[in-house]
This record gives C-alpha cells, structure tokens and sequence, in this order.
C-alpha cells in the first residue's frame, strides 16, 4: 500500500514487482514477464500469504508462517511480506 508514486518507483512486494514486469510499456520493445500460475480461489484463503504459490521470493519462512502483518517501509508506504524486493532509491 502507498502512493502511486512510491509504488510505481518502489515496489516492496513480489506481486507488485511481478505486475510492472507484465505490463507493456511503449517505451521498451522487451518481452513482458508474465506471472507464473493462477490467482488463488479467494473463498478458501488460509492463514499463508495468498501469493505463496506463484511468488519467486517465498522462502521457508513463508511456508511455516500464518501470512506477515503489514510493516512500514517509509511514510504513506506499508508491505505484508518476509522478503519484499529491493528496489535502489531514486
Ligand atoms: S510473504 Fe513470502 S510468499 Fe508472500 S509475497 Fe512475500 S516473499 Fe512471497
């Protein structure tokens, strides 16, 4: 959660990350990276990350972990996840 600013320039979460790899941009003639696998059946979420399954980044702590409550990175810009990406700053 954040701005659209602060989102689109610095993407924590792997869902987020994933989403602007996907998206074609016409400032780039590259192949998109589409998301690996289906978007999980929201009437049977259990207590795990619901990107667990398709998400590049899910280590152990993932798997043995009810799903991470929300962290503050920096002001107006919050990440439910163990491992989110690291995006250099502007
Ligand atoms: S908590 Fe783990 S599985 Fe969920 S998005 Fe973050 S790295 Fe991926």
């Amino acid at each position: 959660m954040g701005t659209v600013t602060i989102t689109f320039h610095r993407p924590l979460h792997p869902y987020s990350w994933g989403m602007f790899q996907a998206r074609p941009r016409l400032d780039h003639d590259e192949r998109l990276i589409p998301i690996p696998g289906m978007a999980p059946d929201l009437r049977s979420l259990d207590n795990q990350c619901p990107f667990l399954p398709r998400c590049f980044k899910a280590t152990t702590v993932c798997r043995t972990n009810p799903k991470p409550a929300f962290t503050e990175h920096e002001p107006d810009h919050r990440v439910m996840c163990y491992n989110t990406i690291t995006v250099p700053a502007d």
